[in-house]
């Protein structure tokens, strides 16, 4: 007879025998060496786990739980549909009233231009359609020279072969003989570290494109397709555009015909105060990637959403071809599409992005000033509801850590001590932030004082 393994320490045991993590070192988890968390429940900005220990989220998972934790008008939605059609395919027009619904609301709500929504599960293979779309539209286009995709160091786009690739972060390339042609880095737009003594924002944005149209001219613009970034950078360390980046930036892909893909999968639905980051920044992408916020993680859900210039070449390319050779079993999943639906109606109906803004407006103030004169941070940064502290062994001189010293983890882990998840963003000493949308500035008052407490103790240990 199979005896059920239920304490804590029994699913640990199963956990650490069987189940690959992700993100997560293999070896020491195996052998029992890094925490084993066994998360069960979850209520507005806080989770909990089998010890009955309760932890304020101000990450949102990964920065996807947007509405927060265990809103059960999402769990009915998913529970109604489920019973009604819990699957039928979208392959030859075939459709479903949930996905028709929410691609009215997502189009009508984008950025001007946008035509069509295709799904996919993860953010990741959303951006892998991207790039066969960008291919596909150049090929169509009579173009096939120009295929090249330059992202940015520090960008993250997903952790595929093509998305790997595109992501310009180390760990995400080593021993995975990654990054693949043709993709190619350009500038990480970070103010604080990449500009010279004296440069202004916008002096450092122009750079940044002077750097960009160096590299389309060096390359031949008839073998470069399209220019990927997030409004926002996230995982490289939530970065801020300076000050007309995004101007200048397209400005250059105008003039050599190269397409602007913007990777909202942290940005769109309200993150940063404007429903699209694309609209926060004035940015006015061809393509645009979405996950996370869609369904705030209730069930996986990604998309690409098209503009005007390239669905109009992919219907042409249909007369010419046939029927488009992309597909997957669960595009356009009705499940997902009615947990997705029933999540924007609490972001849209509880003013989630207006939330955004304004607890976002006094929790980027207050973390400035909190910080401003702390000695161990050299730049507290963000827009809306993500932020980020910058730590640094000397504030004047602007000097770094030596990365073996670990400042970032121990700020996040002595967060962790004090009852709150504040993520160590893996490049350089990074806390991030990056809460439910539904948080009040009450629990701002908390996320920040955690933060100061456990900035403080990791002060004092380095002092
Ligand atoms: N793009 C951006 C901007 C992301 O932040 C992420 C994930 O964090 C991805 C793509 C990849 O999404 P996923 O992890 O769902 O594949």
């Amino acid at each position: 007879m199979n005896v059920i393994k239920n304490t804590t320490a029994d699913l640990q045991e199963m956990d650490r025998a069987h189940f690959m993590h992700p993100s997560t070192h293999m070896r020491q988890h195996a052998a029992g060496e890094t925490p084993n968390r066994i998360i069960n429940g979850g209520k507005g900005i806080y989770i909990h786990d089998t010890e009955g220990k309760q932890t304020l989220d101000a990450f949102a998972g990964l920065y996807c739980v947007n509405i927060g934790y265990g809103r059960t008008e999402v769990a009915d939605a998913i529970y109604a549909q489920a019973k009604e059609l819990a699957y039928y395919h979208t392959y030859v027009g075939h459709s479903n009233e949930p996905i028709i619904r929410l691609s009215d609301r997502i189009v009508k709500s984008a950025p001007e231009g946008m035509q069509r929504v295709y799904y996919g599960m993860s953010g990741s293979d959303a951006n892998e359609t991207n790039i066969k779309l960008i291919w596909y539209y150049n090929n169509i286009r009579g173009l096939p020279q120009k295929k090249k995709i330059i992202s940015r160091w520090r960008g993250y786009h997903g952790s595929g072969i093509m998305t790997g690739s595109l992501t310009g972060l180390a760990a995400f390339h080593n021993a995975f003989d990654l990054p693949r042609a043709p993709v190619l880095h350009t500038t990480c737009p970070h103010h604080y570290w990449n500009a010279e003594a004296g440069e202004t924002e916008a002096g450092f944005a122009k750079r940044c494109a002077d750097d960009l149209e160096k590299m389309i001219l060096r390359e031949g613009p008839e073998t470069v397709a399209a220019f990927i970034g997030e409004p926002v950078m996230g995982t490289g360390g939530i970065i801020t555009p300076p000050e007309g980046y995004w101007d200048a930036i397209q400005t250059v892909l105008n003039k050599y015909d190269v397409l602007l893909v913007a990777d909202e999968v942290v940005t769109a639905f309200g993150r940063t105060g404007s429903y699209f980051g694309s609209q926060h920044y004035g940015m006015k992408p061809d393509l645009i990637t979405i996950a996370k916020g869609v369904s705030s993680g209730y069930l996986p859900l990604s998309g690409v959403i098209i503009g005007e210039r390239v669905w109009k070449v992919l219907e042409q390319g249909s007369d010419q071809m046939g029927p488009i050779g992309h597909g997957w079993t669960y595009s356009a999943h009705p499940v997902c599409a009615a947990a997705a639906n029933a999540n924007l109606d609490i972001v849209d109906g509880e003013n989630l992005t207006g939330n955004a803004a304004e607890t976002g407006g006094y929790f980027q103030h207050l973390l400035r000033e909190t910080f401003k004169d702390h000695p161990l941070v050299g730049e507290a940064r963000g827009v809306g509801l993500m932020a980020a502290l910058e730590f640094v062994a000397d504030k004047t001189k602007k000097e770094r850590f030596d990365p073996n010293a670990k400042i970032g983890p121990r700020v996040s882990a002595a967060c962790l001590e004090r009852g709150m998840i504040a993520r160590a963003m893996p490049h350089g000493d990074i806390l991030g932030f990056a809460p439910p949308l539904c948080i009040t500035k009450a629990e701002i008052d908390k996320v920040v004082d955690i933060a100061k407490q456990a900035v403080d103790a990791v002060a004092d240990e380095v002092a």
